[in-house]
């Protein structure tokens, strides 16, 4: 039997267990739209619950959620303060400005992570000339920062200054879950400074589809009305559910493995002459490794590990991103170790 594939290219990569596909095919479902989808309802409860707001919607993907939390905030001519590697910034085609005609501030972090000190004074004055700033996003953790986590101090500094300020405040918490088992604070505490925080259930939960807003009762009722003008109502949407409800009961507890196979990936690479790991260890599941020119282009490099079966993904000239998650157990890191140190010396 050939090995199988190591695919470390992303956390979206994972295919539903056979317990969840189980969940399922059993899930009790009616018509969301018309708001009597039994499953759909039991998550956004429980969604609700676990981050400490009232309220939640479900949705189709973490750019939908994202867009409506932005834009249920703003008005066009509004303008919204953001990391500038953010997810929201760089990678959902500026939805809020496309769709929304929100104005974007971003501001550059280290490693993602942003300093109340760096957005205090950017706030706009009253002036016909400007936009007018309304909006703080924070993302936690990090993406492109390599999974790096916000720490909680600055959190909860930057939104006190922001509601003190009359802003309002949206998180982008798709990975809003490694944020808690990395530090032990729990998403409901990280959640309570945000008036929106988005979560994904496709990430390292491991459910095939979708994300989830929340937020005060009143916010989520316009949220679910954004949602439908943009195509995201659903119909027997509790089949999905039923593999997110499933992953919030049973996958939430191990990502600490995934966080100590991204460490143990990372010491491995860290040892392997031409490759070197970007920033600290991985705080989380997400790791960036620089390939030396001697060893070719990041996409060179990716190609020819690719051809032994490892998966990895070249995310610019000189950088490989490499994330662990539920498909990838601590044996497949050793075999990737093994895999880049052989292709490294080829
Ligand atoms: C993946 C991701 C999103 C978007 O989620 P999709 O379901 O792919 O649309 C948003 N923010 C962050 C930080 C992400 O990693």
């Amino acid at each position: 039997m050939p090995e199988k594939e190591l695919d470390f290219r992303s956390d979206t990569v994972t295919r539903p267990t056979p317990e969840m596909r189980e969940a399922m095919a059993r899930a009790e479902v009616g018509d969301d739209v018309l708001g009597d989808d039994p499953t759909v309802i039991r998550l956004q409860e429980r969604v609700a619950e676990v981050l400490g707001k009232e309220a939640a919607v479900y949705v189709p993907s973490g750019t939908m959620s994202n867009l409506i939390g932005v834009r249920i905030h703003c008005k066009p001519g509004d303008e919204m303060i953001c990391e500038e590697g953010c997810h929201i910034f760089n990678y959902e085609q500026a939805g809020y400005a496309q769709l929304s005609g929100i104005a974007a501030r971003p501001v550059e972090g280290r490693l993602g992570v942003l300093q109340l000190e760096q957005l205090e004074g950017l706030i706009r004055p009253d002036n016909t000339h400007l936009v007018r700033t309304r909006l703080v996003c924070l993302e936690n953790t990090h993406n492109r920062g390599g999974g790096t986590i916000q720490p909680y101090e600055t959190v909860e500094a930057i939104c006190d200054w922001a509601h003190a300020a009359g802003l309002r405040t949206h998180l982008d918490g798709a990975r809003l879950w490694h944020a808690a088992a990395a530090t032990g604070i729990e998403a409901r505490q990280w959640a309570r400074h945000f008036d929106t925080v988005s979560v994904c259930f496709s990430k390292g939960l491991g459910a095939p589809v979708g994300s989830a807003l929340t937020g005060s009762k009143e916010l989520i009722a316009e949220a679910v009305r954004h949602r439908k003008v943009l195509g995201g109502g659903m119909r027997q949407s509790g089949v999905i559910a039923a593999a997110a409800l499933y992953a919030m009961e049973h996958h939430i507890e191990r990502l600490a493995d995934d966080h100590a196979n991204a460490r143990r990936l990372a010491e491995g690479i860290a040892q392997i002459d031409g490759l070197a790991i970007q920033g600290e260890m991985p705080p989380t599941n997400l790791l960036f490794f620089r390939v030396e020119a001697a060893l070719g282009t990041a996409a060179d490099f990716a190609e020819r590990i690719r051809q032994r079966g490892l998966l990895m993904l070249a995310t610019a000239p000189t950088t490989i991103r490499a994330v662990t998650h539920l498909d990838v157990d601590a044996n497949d890191v050793e075999r990737a170790i093994k895999i880049l140190r052989e292709v490294a010396s080829a």
